[in-house]
């Protein structure tokens, strides 16, 4: 366990200094960007111990998972974002713990999270997942909404009960025009909510970046950085 400790905070420490390399190389201020740290697939303990070493936003991506560990970490208070592709049958679920939801990426989801909130007595933050390789099909290989069905699912957040329009996010692309060109992926997606924000100011969450990438994402513009195995070690399998 102390192990561990030293090996989260050695992590959690060169992250850090990630981060704060990449806002100064922007010019913007360390506090513009806030870090997330993505527990998928590690036990509670650790979300306890990185809460302890001063990490206040974490996220989880299967429900079955997530559901759980939020339980054992309720004394904790920490921020739960959900950052997985959602099925509107664990929507109930995910509102028990869930602060905010990022993967919103279709009426139907929002129709339901709003729902399921109000029964809970619960207000949601939910990020607009938009996927720079949608196809014909205007949906990412790995869930979001083409750029241009983010206005429908926007005025639909918006005039929600129980949700609250946070902002934006993304997966850098593996395919289609941006395959390999995060960067110009995190400008397109700070271009979008640019625009986002004349109509709805305080949606000003902009949610990019991860291990490989976050420097980039920094630089773009992003507000939130989502980073999984550079804090815990690389997740055995698929994850
Ligand atoms: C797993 C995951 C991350 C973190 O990825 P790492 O490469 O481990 O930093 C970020 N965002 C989403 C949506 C994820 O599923």
């Amino acid at each position: 366990m102390t192990d561990r400790k030293d090996e989260l905070a050695a992590n959690l420490a060169r992250v850090e200094s990630r981060i704060a390399a990449a806002c100064a190389a922007a010019g913007r201020g360390r506090d513009e960007v806030t870090l997330i740290v993505v527990t998928k697939t590690y036990p509670a303990d650790d979300v306890r111990i990185l809460s302890g070493l001063g990490v206040r936003h974490v996220a989880e991506n299967r429900d079955q998972d997530a559901a759980p560990k939020a339980a054992e970490c309720a004394d904790l208070s920490l921020a739960w974002h959900f950052v997985g592709q959602l099925q509107t049958n664990k929507v109930r679920s995910v509102v028990g713990y869930a602060d905010f939801v990022q993967s919103v990426d279709r009426v139907r989801l929002v129709t339901s999270l709003s729902r399921e909130a109000v029964r809970a007595g619960r207000e949601i933050g939910c990020l607009i997942q938009v996927a720079f390789d949608a196809g014909d099909s205007g949906r990412g290989e790995r869930g979001g909404v083409a750029p241009g069905g983010v206005a429908e699912l926007a005025e639909l957040i918006a005039r929600s009960e129980g949700l609250r329009l946070g902002g934006l996010m993304t997966v850098a692309p593996l395919t289609g025009e941006y395959a390999g060109r995060e960067r110009a992926a995190f400008e397109r997606l700070v271009d979008l909510s640019t625009d986002l924000r004349r109509t709805y100011p305080a949606a000003n969450m902009v949610s990019a970046g991860m291990s490989a990438d976050l420097e980039q994402a920094v630089a773009a513009g992003a507000t939130h950085v989502r980073v999984g195995s550079a804090v815990l070690g690389v997740r055995p399998g698929l994850g």
